[in-house]
């Protein structure tokens, strides 16, 4: 038998694979890395080298890899049901994960509608949105967004996003979407700022508008920038003032990402759809879910001939082996008090990432729970700085994805307090390494 390198692995998966957010020109130069198995926070090659896993997969893997408890209800479920599906048919999972959802999440979150990925979900929530402003005989065509938001890729979620390098090249084919700045630092007066601006636009144009859709606390693929929770506070009056929903696209945030369980939490209420996806199965399985209140629900329920019902479906709603996932997820959050235990990692992060701020490329260091952001200046896009730190941070067995000029961590819960130093010094070291 031959032995399987990275090189043949390479050479196999270019020859047949279109990979995500990628120009595959830069493998001409830059090397893919195929990965043989993960454990923990680290990811292994096939030639013995490992990498720790510093932002979790595509912020998705919470908990670390092949998590024993997680491997064991996924076993656990194929063995009993693979997939049915969701319309006219129900499962255990789907329910259990269901009432813990609706238990765990902000009160008034009551009910709770499954897709398939994240973007799927802010799909479902905007079209609910919508439709739920109709079936009370009321046509609102617009959504707003916040200046730099990642909502997503698909066309709908693109469109309420704002991240030109995504968006710019679609723009023609797009809904129609507004946005209202948001708050430009971590600052009370930046946030009570921007709530100005979008009293003003609510005020002006609120008949039109079904919902405001926002990240809460750290727009994470818009350069891990982030603002002061009483924003969403002053946001949350605002809708009510003007009958405008608030969606909490929670994809990115939810799961203790933020030092809470869900970032809205810090703000201390609750929006009337929230989206999650990505930690929800500990980074195993594709799956999201939108839940939102009673009073949406009962504006939909009615005779089938009255027509107001929402016609939305995936194939793999609510897949029994991703709810599974999840709710082994949740349970280990809960029994093993993870988000209490992060506080101890938020606090050495924040402690360990001080001396970055004596580098003179360093413009800023933003933390807001397991999430840190390093910004670097002085670069241009074209000096793609971010590539030059990703492949340094390799080369010395830290996995680091940096956006643009951000390098970021964003680790698994599970990671050591070594693991930390090590991450840190190596992403360190990338910078001091730049000219
Ligand atoms: C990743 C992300 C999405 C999209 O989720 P996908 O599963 O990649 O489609 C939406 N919103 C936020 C905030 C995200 O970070």
């Amino acid at each position: 038998m031959q032995t399987i390198t990275n090189q043949s692995l390479i050479a196999r998966d270019l020859d047949v694979i279109w990979h995500p957010c990628t120009q595959m020109k830069d493998h001409e130069t830059l090397p893919l890395i195929p990965i043989q198995s993960a454990k923990g926070v680290y990811l292994h090659d096939f030639e013995g080298n490992s990498y720790i896993d510093a932002i979790s997969s595509w912020w998705v893997n919470i908990l670390g890899h092949s998590h024993p408890r997680i491997n064991q209800r996924i076993k656990d479920q194929i063995d009993k049901l693979d997939h049915v599906l969701l319309a006219g048919f129900s499962h255990e999972s789907a329910i259990e994960l269901a009432e813990k959802l609706v238990e765990i999440s902000p009160e008034g979150l009551e009910k709770v509608f499954f897709a398939d990925n994240g973007s799927s979900g802010i799909e479902v929530a905007l079209k609910m949105s919508f439709h739920y402003h109709k079936n009370r005989g009321k046509n609102k065509p617009l959504f707003v967004s916040l200046t730099n938001s990642y909502h997503g890729e698909t066309m709908g979620a693109l469109a309420v996003g704002d991240v030109e390098l995504y968006k710019e090249t679609y723009n023609e084919i797009l809904i129609q979407s507004i946005q209202t700045s948001v708050p430009k630092d971590q600052s009370e007066a930046a946030a009570l700022e921007a709530i100005v601006e979008a009293e003003k636009l609510f005020a002006e144009q609120h008949e039109h508008i079904s919902a405001i859709i926002i990240e809460p606390l750290v727009q994470c693929a818009g350069l891990m920038h982030m603002y002061h929770p009483i924003f969403v506070t002053k946001l949350r009056e605002l809708c009510d003032r003007y009958d405008i929903h608030l969606i909490a696209d929670e994809v990115a945030t939810g799961f203790g990402r933020t030092g809470t369980l869900f970032a809205i939490e810090q703000s201390g209420v609750s929006p009337d759809f929230m989206v999650l996806s990505k930690g929800l199965t500990g980074g195993y399985m594709a799956l999201s879910t939108v839940l939102t209140t009673n009073e949406v629900y009962q504006a939909f329920y009615c005779d089938y001939l009255e027509l107001k019902a929402f016609l939305h479906s995936h194939s793999y709603t609510g897949n029994p082996i991703a709810c599974s996932a999840a709710n082994a997820t949740i349970d280990i959050l809960r029994d093993e008090h993870i988000i209490e235990k992060n506080q101890e990692k938020i606090a050495y992060i924040k402690k360990q990432t001080e001396r970055f701020k004596s580098l003179e490329k360093v413009k800023s260091v933003r933390q807001t729970g397991m999430i840190c952001a390093i910004e670097l200046s002085g670069y241009t896009f074209e000096d793609r700085v971010g590539i030059r730190v990703y492949q340094y941070a390799l080369k010395h067995g830290v996995l680091l994805r940096p956006l643009g000029h951000v390098i970021y961590f964003m680790p698994p819960y599970t990671i050591t307090l070594e693991e930390i130093d090590m991450m840190i010094e190596v992403a360190y070291l990338g910078i001091v390494s730049l000219e």
